[in-house]
């Protein structure tokens, strides 16, 4: 079996043949004769997919989409470019991206509506050089659909009875297909780089709620999931409040939020605040950047939202995967060993200076104590100078990420410059296994359950309690039940995690006392491999 690990992006368990997908052309039909004529035949059709759609939002979703198609100001920009000399098609695309850049750079919720606006370009492209779209697979029986990304308007059209399964390469949790999938109540993982390669022609089982894509998954995993379903659902009903090992151990549960709208939706839900709010969605595809009140209004609206709760902000995360124009980083060969995380600063201090700066005015503005962090700190050094601007900054609770294996392994030297550590256990697998976390083929070098993984989190837990600071997870290792209650008896006192998971999580930890946890952590970084590490938690533990 191979797993790949993506993006939980709507619950459930499926499994079926998977068919990759990739969108290309089904065949012609007769051009539009212009941009106007082009865009009343894209309304037409989307218009006729809304009323075909399979859920009200998927209607709501395509009338969207039909509306912009014929937006005036899209179409004259289209116009424009064509009396210029563009060819009709290429002028449609080129007036779609310039919505799409703007789009992108207002981040977050609304980054991620980019999507639909290439799609909307495409079809008008499409009209025009009279390519016919290719509908979704049509086998004559139920199967797992893997694309590299779906546009709403096929999303909009998925009978659940037929894709039991959606995996996506791209996408976000707050894309159309995301929001889609939940709707039809069809399980869904998103961002599952290299799904389509690994999965075509498989068998697979998708595991909506952990984010995993199975190749080729024993008989018996399909059942044990399915059982782990029902449990959850019945203990996630049951389970409310701080959390806590079943001894009273209080382990802090908090959600990992990435845009305002995230933190909004968390702040409604039974979470006790935020492990992990990634800034760099402000920063993210900018040309400019932002201005400091801009960046005080957003870290106010989020710190206001939780109130006296945990906030941990994280300083801008640049670099490598996160790519920020403005920074005008080197180009480079080995970006995830480059000039990424707090190492940004040393090119540009002025930004991380005033990323400090906007959210101390925030913390006064909203009469708050935000928590503040820096990620990819790797010596003491760093340590040192980043607590140093963050408290003349004037912030009094600052903590750096532990994500690579030198913060890990000198843990007490670097957490005894600051006063709490925090766990990216996703950087963490990608550094020490020296695995691209952007490579799905390497999927099961980067399993968080992977022995030394778990010795890492140790090392880092004994240095903190050396010095007297706590850890806590904020990788997606946390959103595990099982490997959660490990990572405690490994001795982390919060988890941070993407809200969805938190329910299962803190009703597993209910269940078990503090000595448990420490008995399946021990159980877990003594076995060999990822599987065998899961298989003794699996023993130790409940589902
Ligand atoms: C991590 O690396 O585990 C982490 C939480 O940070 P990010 O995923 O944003 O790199
Ligand atoms: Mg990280």
């Amino acid at each position: 079996m191979l797993t790949l690990q993506g993006v939980p992006a709507s619950p459930g368990i499926a499994s079926g043949p998977a068919i990759p997908w990739d969108g290309s052309e089904a065949g012609s039909t007769e051009p539009a004769s212009d941009i106007a004529d082009a865009s009343r035949r894209v309304v037409r059709d989307l218009s006729t997919r809304a009323s075909a759609a399979t859920t009200s939002t998927g209607r709501e979703v395509l009338e969207a989409l039909a509306m912009f198609a014929a937006d005036p100001g899209l179409l004259s920009a289209a116009e424009r470019l064509h009396a210029d000399g563009t060819p009709a098609p290429e002028a449609v695309r080129h007036a779609a991206d310039g919505y799409v850049e703007q789009l992108r750079g207002l981040g977050g919720y609304l980054a991620e509506r980019a999507g639909d606006v290439v799609d909307v370009g495409e079809r008008l492209a499409a009209s025009l050089e009279g390519r016919a779209l290719a509908g979704l697979p049509e086998p004559g029986h139920p199967y797992v659909l893997i694309a590299r990304d779906l546009a709403p308007a096929d999303t909009a059209l998925i009978d659940p009875a037929v894709v039991v399964g959606i995996v996506t390469e791209q996408g976000g949790p707050t894309s159309h297909t995301t929001i889609l999938a939940r709707a039809l109540r069809i399980p869904a993982v998103v961002g599952c780089a290299g799904a389509r390669d690994a999965a075509g022609g498989h068998e697979v089982l998708v595991d909506g709620s952990a984010g995993a894509l199975h190749v080729d998954p024993p008989a018996d995993l399909a059942d044990e999931l399915s059982a782990r379903e029902r449990r959850d659902a019945v203990r996630r009903a049951g389970s409310t409040g701080p959390g806590s090992t079943a001894d009273g151990v209080a382990v802090p549960l908090l959600a990992n939020v990435g845009t305002v709208d995230d933190a909004l939706s968390a702040a409604a839900d039974d979470v006790e605040g935020v492990g992990l709010f990634r800034t760099e969605f402000l920063f993210l595809g900018r040309a400019d950047e932002p201005s400091p009140a801009e960046q005080t209004d957003t870290y106010a609206t989020v710190l206001a939202a939780f109130g006296d709760r945990r906030v941990v902000v994280r300083t801008l995360d640049a670099g490598s995967d996160k790519p920020v124009p403005f920074l005008g980083l080197p180009d480079e060969d080995n970006p995830a060993l480059g000039v990424r995380g707090l190492r940004t600063s040393r090119l540009r201090p002025e930004v991380l200076t005033r990323q400090l700066a906007a959210i101390a005015a925030a913390a006064e503005r909203t009469g708050t104590t935000p928590w503040v962090m820096a990620p990819m700190v790797a010596t003491v050094d760093e340590a040192r100078e980043f607590a140093g601007q963050a408290r003349a900054a004037g912030l009094g609770k600052v903590g750096l990420m532990v994500e690579v294996p030198s913060a890990a392994l000198r843990s007490a030297d670097l957490l005894a410059e600051v006063d709490f550590g925090s766990l990216g256990t996703n950087d963490l697998a990608q550094y020490a296994l020296a695995a691209d976390r952007q490579l799905g083929e390497l999927g099961t070098l980067l399993d968080p359950w992977q022995p030394v993984v778990l010795d890492l989190v140790a090392a880092t837990c004994a240095g903190g309690a050396a010095v007297d600071r706590p850890v806590g997870v904020c990788g997606e290792a946390a959103a595990d039940p099982r490997l959660a209650a490990v990572l405690v008896g490994l001795g982390v006192r919060s988890l941070s995690m993407a809200p969805v998971a938190l329910p299962g999580v803190r009703a597993l930890l209910a269940e078990v006392d503090l000595a448990t946890c420490a008995q399946a952590a021990q159980a877990a970084q003594g076995a060999a491999t990822a599987a065998d590490a899961r298989a003794a938690a699996a023993a130790l533990l409940p589902l």
